[in-house]
């Protein structure tokens, strides 16, 4: 599982840190960062909650490629 965060969309208001502070943070620049990357396959339904609820669409999810 990989989580892409789009800087052109990001607004930093940090509800994806509201859900997940082990997986999202604000940073000084604004913008949500990834604090574990990839992060864990057992955080998966609150990153889904994340994705769904980051009001300008700037989370996406993406399953690893199969290796
Ligand atoms: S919820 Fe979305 S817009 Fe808000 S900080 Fe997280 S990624 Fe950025």
């Amino acid at each position: 599982m990989n989580i892409h965060i789009d800087p052109d969309r990001c607004t930093g208001h940090g509800v994806c840190e509201g859900l997940a502070e082990d997986i999202f943070e604000v940073g000084d620049d604004g913008l949500a960062h990834l604090l574990q990357d990839p992060p864990p396959n057992d955080r998966r339904e609150v990153i889904e909650q994340a994705v769904q609820q980051c009001p300008t669409l700037a989370l996406r999810l993406a399953d690893a490629p199969p290796s």
